[in-house]
């Protein structure tokens, strides 16, 4: 191979990643997990990042770390969604990519016994928290007259029966719902509208569910990874990271995605395609 193209391959590899130069980004639940992912994956992708979360401590640290903003903002109410896109807009003048990411988890257990209280304060987190999110981006948006592109992060849940609770499937199923909803209104404004849908990441809130359906407090992230990959993925050995989460999100984010909308990108491994009987 000639000197010179060795040269210029070794230069592009050394190059940051600029996928989102000049982009603004508000991402809800952004202080740990797969959003703290997302959040520092896009900003070395040159994007302008505000994290709003309810974690004041370690959404400041990690704001301060990638040189974006932070702002207390619990996605249930709608003044706290409006605040966090009206800092975006205030810092730099624009929204470029809403991450509707917060979420948690739902009440377990027996249809016919579930705790309603724990249904609603799920579904204000979960369904309303993403409306909120959804309608002050496109707004944001829509009066910059950019175009933007909102992300949603959805669940395998909405896919398979059976994951995490009735509330939680019936959160992530109308995240689903409503993604391809506000897509079709949006496109027109040039808003691509897309939601994620994650299966099995050992996460905080994955790593307390199974310590709390197995019983076994002691559980790590580690042996978390350990059982979904055996049990819940096809790649044998292998489940999702955060960062393979984030790396999703950059796609729909930038212009790589140029031309998706209404889509749901699932991030499973195969496992919801998979028939148990064939392994
Ligand atoms: P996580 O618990 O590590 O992160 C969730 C984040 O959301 C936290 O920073 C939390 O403080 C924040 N949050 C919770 N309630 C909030 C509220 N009312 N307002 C603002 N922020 C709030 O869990 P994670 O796995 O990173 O979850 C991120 C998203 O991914 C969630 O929507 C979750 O349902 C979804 N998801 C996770 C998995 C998984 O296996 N971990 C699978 C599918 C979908």
């Amino acid at each position: 191979m000639e000197p010179s193209v060795v040269l210029l391959r070794e230069a592009q590899i050394l190059l940051p990643s600029t996928k989102l130069v000049n982009k603004v980004a508000v991402i809800t639940g952004g202080a740990r997990g797969i959003g703290a992912a997302a959040a520092k994956l896009f900003a070395q992708n040159g994007a302008h990042v505000v994290i709003a979360d309810i974690l004041d401590d370690l959404g400041a640290t990690l704001a301060d770390s990638i040189g974006g903003r932070y702002i207390h903002c619990d996605v249930s109410k709608e003044a706290d969604v409006e605040s966090a896109v009206e800092l975006a807009l205030g810092w730099k003048g624009q929204l470029d990519i809403m991450f509707n990411n917060a979420g948690i988890p739902g009440p377990s257990g027996s249809i016919t016994s579930l705790d309603m209280e724990k249904v609603q304060k799920l579904l204000s987190v979960n369904v309303l928290g993403y409306l909120h999110g959804i309608k002050y981006a496109a707004a944001a948006m829509i009066k910059t007259r950019k175009g933007g592109s909102i992300i949603c992060t959805s669940s395998s849940a909405a896919i398979m029966g059976g994951l995490g609770g009735h509330a939680y499937t019936l959160s992530k199923e109308s995240i689903n719902g409503l993604v391809r909803s506000a897509a079709c209104e949006l496109g027109v404004h040039g808003i691509r509208v897309n939601c994620i849908s994650p299966h099995g990441v050992p996460s905080e809130m994955l790593v307390n569910a199974f310590k709390e359906h197995l019983g076994k407090k002691d559980m790590q992230a580690d042996d978390v990874s350990k059982i979904v990959g055996e049990t819940g993925s096809l790649l044998r050995g292998r489940c999702a990271t955060v960062e393979d989460v984030a790396q999703a999100a950059l796609f729909l984010a930038s212009e790589d995605s140029g031309f998706i909308t209404a889509h749901n990108l699932v991030l499973d491994g195969g496992y919801t395609s998979a028939c148990s009987t064939m392994s």
